[in-house]
């Protein structure tokens, strides 16, 4: 089912959800199956599973020489997507990402999460690669999401990339795409960014999902700027309990936000990680009450594959 038919079936109610990562190559899939099973009970529709952009690598060819290769070190999403769909019977949204893939490899994607029964997607750009200062699409690849977007309407409606088939089988994917409070890093304002997302939108996205942040102000107010920009399909909060003190430094290097002087104080204070997880877990679920006494359409926490805390969190609110 259509995440915003989950949303429109909630009727007001808030749903919660959550975004798991798959496990490094080589790791089996009930390290995650062991992290989902505590969130079950509180019934979430749909879980978001990321994707990874590829990497390279250097093997040591013996003489002083190495070898550079390209591999992907979390690899497997869409399989995840299907065996978690099925195991638990919950639906379940792959991160389908421009960056690393050409725009046929994309379609085959796509062509398999219909196969699979998969309804919704979330279309992303990705990041720039560790070595690039700047994103660089594939050869053949997609710049910016908004491609990916109406590359997958254009499946939606049945256009194929070079086929003119004749679909009797349609796919008919819902779209998530990535919202940011507190700007994207490459924009110049958040004005121009919400100009981006619009277009987005108007290229078929369903629905947004946001970056994390930590003052719900800046959600508040994104909301209200996106309704202002005629931006009008849902906008799901994405919840990140801090879990370690070195988050302090890590996420706003990595994800462009603030954190609140009073939560780094909070931070600073604590004697170690077991107290910082704590903290973290206080901080998501006072954020999460007055998000849920706004009327929010969905709670969504990144889990970063760990489900102790949004357990906590979640046997609060839910
Ligand atoms: P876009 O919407 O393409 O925007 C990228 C930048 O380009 C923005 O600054 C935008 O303002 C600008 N822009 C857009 N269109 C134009 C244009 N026509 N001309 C000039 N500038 C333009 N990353 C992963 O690798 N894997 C994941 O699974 C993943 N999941 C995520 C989930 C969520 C909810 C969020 C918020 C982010 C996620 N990311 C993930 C990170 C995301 O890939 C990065 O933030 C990436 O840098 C931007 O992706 P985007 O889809 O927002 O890009």
């Amino acid at each position: 089912m259509k995440i915003t038919e989950h949303i429109k079936k909630a009727n007001g109610k808030t749903l919660f959800s959550f975004e798991i990562i798959p496990p490094k190559k080589g790791k089996r899939i009930q390290e995650l199956y062991n992290n989902i099973d505590p969130l079950m009970e509180f019934d979430p529709p749909f879980i978001d599973v990321t994707t990874s952009r590829e990497e390279y690598i250097y093997l040591d060819k013996g003489e002083g020489l190495l070898d550079r290769k390209i591999t992907r070190m979390r690899p497997g999403t869409v399989g995840i997507c299907a065996a978690i769909k099925h195991k638990y019977n919950v639906d379940t949204v792959p991160h389908v990402l421009c960056g690393g893939f050409t725009k046929e490899e994309t379609e085959y994607l796509l062509v398999d999460c219909h196969y699979l029964g998969i309804d919704n997607v979330m279309a992303l750009r990705g990041d720039a690669m560790k070595h690039q200062q700047y994103f660089e699409a594939a050869q053949g690849g997609h710049i910016y999401a908004k491609e990916l977007v109406s590359q997958i309407q254009n499946l939606n409606s049945g256009k194929y990339l070079h086929d003119v088939i004749e679909a009797d089988d349609r796919a008919d994917f819902c779209i998530g795409v990535a919202g940011y409070p507190e700007k994207h890093i490459e924009s110049p304002s958040l004005q121009t960014d919400l100009k981006r997302l619009k277009e987005k939108v108007d290229a078929g996205a369903d629905y947004v999902v946001t970056q994390m942040f930590f003052d719900n102000k800046k959600y508040f107010d994104f909301v209200d700027a996106a309704k202002k920009a005629g931006i009008n399909v849902p906008i799901i909060p994405g919840i990140k309990p801090v879990a370690v003190k070195r988050h302090l430094q890590l996420l706003p290097q990595v994800f462009k936000i603030d954190l609140p002087e009073e939560l780094i104080l909070e931070i600073e204070k604590c004697k170690n990680n077991k107290q910082v997880r704590q903290i973290g877990v206080e901080w998501s679920i006072q954020q999460s009450k007055e998000l849920l006494a706004a009327g929010v359409p969905v709670l969504h926490y990144y889990s970063m594959g760990k489900s102790d805390n949004i357990k906590a969190i979640a046997t609060e609110l839910f």
